[in-house]
């Protein structure tokens, strides 16, 4: 008993039966009717309990009209009180826990969700998809020329730029510092593009920085999702895949399927990363 109140309570914190005040104050109403009918229909049946037992000390029938006229109405109002106070607190909790488990899973500067909200939504997603990692180019250099505040609002800029871009039900996220993620189940022709098209676009926002402006641009790597791999596994290959887009010179974007049969010349790649191209495939 103790523990199913204790799972019905948990369950409402949910936001359950408790979704809105309305829903309170009429779930409210309806339990208190039940209950001051229950209530009516005990009082009227020790009553007779009593008149059987010869220890009613008052005459049955004014008994009966006074218990009519009294019991429903004092014990609806007793348990409308009881149950909404109740209700409006569970409501309550229910709101504010609804809230923090937002806040934990939004990273507070973009408004995109975090790193933990991405994993988790990764590992609760099935099926193929594609894992994108973009990282900002020279950032540090943005920080050291324009001002942390002006590259805040680079990152900002550049996750709304992903926030309008991957709108078609992908996952968004802002992974770290000047680095974001996006799962997507579109086909990976398609996502190329829009990946592309997202590195064209970042390259042409001008974000201001007092009477200056800042310009950036993003390298990005992706690899592909099968179910049954570890998130891991796979984030490790989106990495290396950006560090190949990183190494050939910045502002592109690498598959990790790709990356064997990259022409060295036509990512002109330094001849250290084509040496270690084997060597990244493999790791
Ligand atoms: P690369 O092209 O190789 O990615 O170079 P990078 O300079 O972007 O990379 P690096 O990792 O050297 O520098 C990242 C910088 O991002 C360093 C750190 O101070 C800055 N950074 C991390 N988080 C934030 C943030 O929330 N706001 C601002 N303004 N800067 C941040
Ligand atoms: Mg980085
Ligand atoms: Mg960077």
């Amino acid at each position: 008993m103790g523990n199913a109140t204790r799972n019905w309570i948990v369950g409402q914190l949910s936001l359950g039966e408790f979704a809105s005040r309305r829903a309170v104050v009429s779930r409210s109403i309806w339990m208190a009717a039940k209950i001051a009918m229950l209530a009516y229909a005990m009082n009227i049946c020790a009553h007779f309990a009593l008149v059987a037992l010869d220890l009613l000390p008052y005459a049955l029938f004014p008994a009966l009209v006074i218990a009519t006229v009294l019991t429903p109405p004092v014990s609806f109002i007793v348990a409308v009180i009881a149950y909404s106070v109740v209700g409006f607190a569970i409501y309550d909790l229910g709101v504010s826990r609804a809230e923090f488990e937002r806040i934990s899973r939004t990273d507070m500067l973009s408004g995109l969700l975090n790193r933990r909200a991405f994993q988790s939504a990764f590992e609760a997603s099935g099926g193929e998809a594609s894992l994108v990692l973009f990282d900002i180019d020279r950032f540090k250099a943005v920080n050291d020329t324009f001002g942390h505040s002006a590259g805040d609002d680079v990152i900002v800029a550049v996750a709304d730029v992903m926030r309008r871009s991957f709108s078609r039900g992908e996952i968004c996220a802002r992974i770290g510092g000047e680095e974001f993620a996006v799962l997507s189940e579109e086909p990976p022709c398609d996502l190329l593009l829009r990946v592309e098209h997202v590195r064209e676009s970042i390259m042409a926002l001008k974000v201001p920085a007092g009477e200056r402006q800042v310009r950036v641009t993003i390298s990005g790597g992706i690899a592909d999702v099968v179910a049954g791999r570890a998130f891991g596994e796979i984030f490790s290959e989106a990495d290396r895949a950006l560090y190949v887009a990183k190494a050939s010179g910045r502002n592109r974007i690498v598959r990790y399927r790709d990356i064997d049969s990259l022409s060295p010349g036509a990512l002109s790649f330094p001849q250290a990363l084509n040496d270690a191209i084997p060597a990244l495939r493999r790791a």
